[in-house]
């Protein structure tokens, strides 16, 4: 009788011990190491979690977060908007009537206007293949991920920086310089078969 007494006082203390050995190295904050580390998934002592937003884990340089767009640096090609699995980027374009309009930073031509470039991250899938297929580059995916908001439509990051009379004046523009062409093609149409 008395020996299963001590037995039992002693297997309660064993459990309480480990008890109180994980309730305090619980408390021990967890230290933010690079994922590159050797040691990254050696910390056995601390919470699992971090005391995130004040403590963050760094990310690997590829990893696929929030998209970014360096929109002086687009030739408007549509690629990256074609090859999207799901759609996720609209980008409308306004050919120039001057030709070249500029050039990006690795000297391509650009002779498109973009008033409209909107990539909705609350579509994206973060498969990458738009990063992949631009030619100049300027699609990237950062090392952002708190893009938390409160309402869905403020994940549609709207790239394009033309104001919206600006753009309505480059319609207009191209609209006249189409039409005085055809008209100057009819003109010589009409020509041709009055010269015959
Ligand atoms: S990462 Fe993929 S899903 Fe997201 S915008 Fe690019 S192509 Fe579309
Ligand atoms: S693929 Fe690149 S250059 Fe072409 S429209 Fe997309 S972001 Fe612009």
């Amino acid at each position: 009788m008395y020996n299963k007494a001590i037995n039992g006082f002693t297997t309660a203390m064993k459990g309480l011990s480990l008890t109180f050995r994980h309730l305090f190295a619980s408390n021990a904050k967890r230290k933010v190491i690079s994922v590159s580390d050797d040691n990254y998934f050696k910390q056995l002592e601390g919470t699992n979690t971090i005391q995130y937003p004040h403590q963050k884990l760094p990310v690997p340089e590829v990893g696929r977060y929030q998209l970014d767009v360096e929109i002086d640096d687009c030739i408007v090609c549509d690629l990256c908007a074609k090859i999207c699995p799901v759609d996720c980027i609209t980008i409308e374009s306004i050919k120039s009537t001057t030709g070249s309009i500029g050039e990006t930073s690795d000297g391509s031509k650009k002779l498109l206007y973009a008033p409209k470039f909107d990539i909705d991250m609350a579509k994206c899938m973060y498969c990458g293949l738009c990063t992949i297929v631009c030619p100049t580059e300027c699609i990237v995916m950062t090392n952002q991920y708190d893009k938390s908001v409160f309402e869905l439509k403020n994940l549609n990051y709207e790239f394009a920086d033309m104001a919206p009379e600006v753009a309505a004046e480059k319609r207009q523009l191209l609209e006249n310089q189409l039409a005085e062409r055809q008209a100057a093609k009819l003109a010589a149409m009409n020509k041709k078969e009055g010269d015959a």
